[in-house]
C-alpha cells in the first residue's frame, strides 16, 4: 500500500523547486516532515485585540485588511509603509530594511496577521511587526475561528511561503490522502489512553475547529512525542536488565556489620532506607543502575562506603569517580578512615601522580588484590584495568559527560552502577533524562544540623552586614564570601571575586583574607584551602570553584555576591558548604540588580531549605536549561510537549513506552511495526550504546 507519508516535498501541489529548496533547509523532506511542521502558535479572540483596544507601549496581535502601501523618504533613509484596518481602526506599518521583498508581499485586500509593540507617530504604528499572511475569509475573527500561524524563515517569506500559502498545500494534502497512513502510535496504546489517531491528530492541528479538536491534537502529539523519548529508556534500560551483572552479591557480612557498627554516628532513616535499596540491586542477577539524589551534606558518601563494603566481602572491586581532585582525596581519605582498621586497602588515582607512583598503584588494580580504588578523571585512562570491577560510582555524575561515565562502565563486566548528585532534579526532568534508571533519595538531613538562616539584602544594606560578619569573625567563626565569575567581563556590569578581594581587603583590612579561584594552580588552590581549614584565615573570598567538596565546619557565614546571577538550584547547593558544624549559619544573598521579580525568586530561598521545591521553582522559572550542560539537555529539546506543563501526559506515556518494550522485547510484533518505523527513524541517535532487535 503507497504510504503518502513518504511522498518528496516536490511531488505535493504548490510547491515547486524554489520552495523546496526553502522547506529543505528546514529540515523537511516529504510530505510526513511537512505534516509534522506545526503551528508555531494560533490566534484567536482570546490573544488577537482590535484595534480600538491598543494601547501604546504595549505588545500586541491584530489582524486587519492591507488598505495601503507605499514608500516615503526621509533625507536618508526610504520607508516602507503599510496601512490595515479591521472593523474598529487603522494601524500603520513600518519598515526601515528589507523593503524591496516585503513590499512585494502586501497586496491591497489581503488579511493579515501582525504582531509588535504598539507606538504613536501621528497615528498607531508599529516598527517591524512580527507578520504573516491569512486566507481571506479570516477577516476579523468572527467567533470560534482559530488560526494558525507557522514560524516562516526569510527564504521562505522570499518564496512566497507564509501561512495561508501553508494553509492552502495542508488542504490539499488532505484531499489527496485517501489510503490509511501509518500510526506510530499502537493501536492499543491509543484506545487505552484515549489519544485521536493520526490523520486526525494532523487534520485537527492544522486546522482546528475549535478548542477542543485542538486540545486533543495537541494531546496526541506531545503523548507521541514523549512515548518516543520514553521508548529510549525503556530500551535501554531492557538492556541492561537482559544482562548477568558481573558480581551477585550473597549477602552483606562481618565487613559491613563492623563498618556500621563503628560509625561515629546514627545514619538517618533516609540513609538506611536507600542502603537498603542498593543492597537489593547488589543481591540481584542483573546489574544495579540506580541514580542518588541527595542534597550537599545528607550524606550519601557513607552510602557508598557501605556498598563498597558489600562488594568488598563478595570478593569484587569498586571504584568511585569524583569530578575534582579535592573531592577524591577527601573520599580517600574517608574511605581509608572507614576500612583500614579493617585490614582493607584503597587506592587513590589521580592526575598528578608521579609515573612512579602510578606503576606501583596500577598493577595492584589489574591483580585485584585492592579492592577499593577512588579517583579523578585519572580512572579513565586505558592503561587503569581491573581483574574483578563489581561496582562503578560515579560522584557529582552531571559533572561527566555521557562518554566518560560510560567508559568507566565499560571498564567491568556489566558492573553495578551507582551515580551519586547533589542537584535534585525535578521529578519530570528526572524522569525524561535519568528515566532508565532506578532512583534513590535521601530526604533528610543528618540530626544536629542548625537550619541555615537565608536573607536577602540589598546593596545598601551592606554597611550592616559587614558589622555582623566581623562580630561573627570575633565569635571565631569563618566566612566563605562568593563571586559568580572571575574578572569582569567586557560591559556586564559584574563584581567579580577579584576586585571584591581588594574591596573586602580594606573593609576588614585586620583580618586575614585568602583569595580562591579556579585560575590558580592546583597546589596553590591546595594551599588556600589548608589555610583556611586550619582556621588561619577568617575570610575566603571565592568563584564558585568551592561549589563540591570542601567541608568545613567551622564556616558559619557565606555571603554570595550578585545571586540575582545564579540560579536557584546553584545557589541552594552553595549554601550547602555552611552550616556542617554545630553553630548556627547565615547565607546571605546580595541582589545587586534590584528587580522585584528578581528578588521574589531569591526570596524562595529564605523560605525553604528542600532542595526538590527549590529546583520545582527554577524549572518554572528559568527552564530545564538551568539543569543539564547543553549535551545533555538535547535529551529534553522537545518540540511540542512541555516539561513543566505536561507532568501528567509524561507519565501515562512513560507506562505506555515502558508496556511496548515489555511485552515486545525486539519490537517484531505486527501491531508495532509502525511504532518501530518511526521509531527507529527518528530516535535511533538517542540509543546509546542500546540497540533494538
Ligand atoms: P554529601 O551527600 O554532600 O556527599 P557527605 O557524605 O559528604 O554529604 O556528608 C556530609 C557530612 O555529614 C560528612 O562529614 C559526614 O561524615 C556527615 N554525616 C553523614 N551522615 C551522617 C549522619 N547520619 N549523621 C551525622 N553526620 C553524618
Ligand atoms: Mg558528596
Amino acid at each position: 500500500m503507497n504510504n503518502y507519508l513518504q511522498n518528496k516535498i516536490i511531488t505535493i501541489p504548490y510547491i515547486g523547486e524554489m520552495r523546496k529548496e526553502a522547506l529543505e533547509n528546514m529540515g523537511i523532506f516529504n510530505a510526513e516532515d511537512l505534516l509534522y511542521y506545526f503551528p508555531r502558535k494560533y490566534l484567536d479572540r482570546s490573544n488577537v485585540k482590535d484595534m480600538n483596544q491598543l494601547i501604546v507601549g504595549e505588545e500586541c496581535t491584530v489582524i486587519g485588511q492591507v488598505e495601503r502601501v507605499w514608500t516615503t523618504k526621509t533625507k536618508r533613509k526610504t520607508i516602507l509603509k503599510v496601512l490595515i484596518k479591521d472593523n474598529f481602526g487603522y494601524l500603520t506599518l513600518s519598515w526601515f530594511a528589507g523593503i524591496y521583498w516585503i513590499k512585494k508581499i502586501f497586496k491591497i485586500g489581503d488579511n493579515v496577521s501582525v504582531s509588535g509593540k504598539v507606538n504613536y507617530y501621528k497615528g498607531l504604528n508599529i516598527i517591524h511587526p512580527d507578520f504573516d499572511l491569512l486566507d481571506a475569509h479570516i477577516g476579523n475573527l468572527s467567533t470560534g475561528i482559530i488560526v494558525p500561524v507557522y514560524a516562516l524563515t526569510e527564504d521562505m517569506r522570499k518564496k512566497g511561503l507564509n501561512s495561508r500559502q501553508f494553509r492552502r498545500i495542508f488542504k490539499k494534502i488532505f484531499t489527496e490522502i485517501t489510503n490509511n497512513i501509518p500510526d506510530p502510535i499502537p493501536q492499543d496504546i491509543r484506545n487505552k489512553y484515549s489519544l485521536i489517531d493520526l490523520l486526525e491528530g494532523l487534520k485537527f492541528i492544522h486546522f482546528p475547529k475549535d478548542k477542543e479538536t485542538l486540545k486533543k491534537a495537541r494531546y496526541r502529539f506531545k503523548f507521541q512525542e514523549l512515548l518516543m523519548l520514553q521508548s529510549v529508556l525503556a530500551i535501554k534500560r531492557r538492556q541492561i536488565k537482559s544482562e548477568k551483572c558481573f558480581a551477585q552479591c550473597k549477602r552483606a557480612g562481618e565487613l559491613t556489620t563492623n563498618l556500621y557498627n563503628k560509625l561515629p554516628f546514627d545514619l538517618t532513616d533516609a540513609q538506611k532506607r536507600v542502603a537498603r535499596e542498593i543492597y537489593n540491586d547488589l543481591r540481584s542477577e542483573t546489574p544495579m543502575n540506580r541514580l542518588l539524589q541527595g542534597d550537599v551534606g545528607s550524606g550519601k558518601t557513607i552510602v557508598a562506603a557501605i556498598s563498597a563494603a558489600i562488594m568488598t566481602e563478595n570478593n569484587s572491586q569498586t571504584v568511585i569517580m569524583a569530578p575534582t581532585e579535592i573531592l577524591a582525596e577527601q573520599h580517600y581519605n574517608n574511605f581509608k578512615r572507614y576500612f583500614k582498621p579493617w585490614g582493607i586497602n584503597c587506592e587513590l588515582l589521580i592526575g598528578k601522580q608521579t609515573k612512579k607512583q602510578r606503576e606501583t598503584i596500577l598493577p595492584k588494580i589489574a591483580n585485584g588484590k585492592t579492592p577499593i580504588i577512588v579517583g579523578t578523571h585519572a580512572l579513565l585512562q586505558e592503561k587503569v584495568k581491573y581483574s574483578k570491577l563489581g561496582l562503578v560510582i560515579i560522584d557529582e555524575q552531571h559533572r561527566f559527560g555521557v562518554d566518560q561515565r560510560m567508559t568507566l562502565i565499560k571498564k567491568g563486566i556489566n558492573p553495578h552502577v551507582l551515580m551519586m548528585t547533589a542537584t535534585p532534579i525535578p521529578r519530570t526532568l528526572s524522569i525524561s533524562v535519568y528515566g532508565d534508571m532506578d532512583t534513590s533519595i535521601i530526604d533528610e538531613m543528618p540530626k544536629g544540623r542548625k537550619p541555615i538562616v537565608t536573607r536577602v539584602v540589598k546593596e545598601v544594606k551592606l554597611p550592616k552586614v559587614y558589622d555582623f560578619l566581623k562580630n561573627q569573625i570575633n565569635l571565631g567563626r569563618q566566612i566563605f564570601i562568593v563571586y559568580p565569575l572571575i574578572s569582569e567581563s567586557e560591559k556586564m556590569d559584574l563584581q567579580a571575586a577579584e576586585k571584591g578581594f581588594e574591596n573586602i581587603s580594606k573593609i576588614f583590612s585586620s583580618y586575614k583574607i585568602a583569595l580562591l579561584h579556579s585560575k590558580l594552580k592546583k597546589l596553590e588552590k591546595k594551599e588556600v584551602i589548608e589555610k583556611y581549614k586550619s582556621g588561619e584565615v577568617d575570610i575566603l573570598v571565592s568563584t564558585t570553584v568551592i561549589e563540591v567538596g570542601v567541608d568545613i565546619p567551622n564556616a558559619t557565614v557565606m555571603i554570595i555576591e550578585n545571586a540575582e546571577r545564579f540560579g536557584l538550584s546553584q545557589l541552594h547547593q552553595l549554601r550547602g558548604r555552611i552550616g556542617r558544624g554545630g553553630e548556627k549559619s547565615y547565607c546571605i544573598l546580595v541582589s545587586r540588580k534590584d528587580t522585584e521579580q528578581g528578588n521574589e525568586r531569591l526570596r524562595i530561598l529564605e523560605g525553604t531549605i528542600d532542595g526538590f521545591k527549590i529546583s520545582e521553582a527554577d524549572l518554572k522559572l528559568r527552564g530545564p536549561g538551568e539543569f543539564f550542560s547543553a549535551k545533555q539537555h538535547g535529551l529534553v529539546d522537545l518540540k511540542i510537549a512541555n516539561l513543566i506543563e505536561d507532568g501528567e501526559i509524561l507519565r501515562k506515556a512513560r507506562l505506555a513506552a515502558f508496556s511496548i518494550i515489555k511485552n515486545d522485547k525486539n519490537l517484531s510484533n505486527k501491531n508495532n511495526k509502525d511504532f518501530k518505523e518511526f521509531f527507529l527513524k527518528n530516535n535511533k541517535d538517542k540509543l546509546n550504546y542500546a540497540t533494538i532487535g
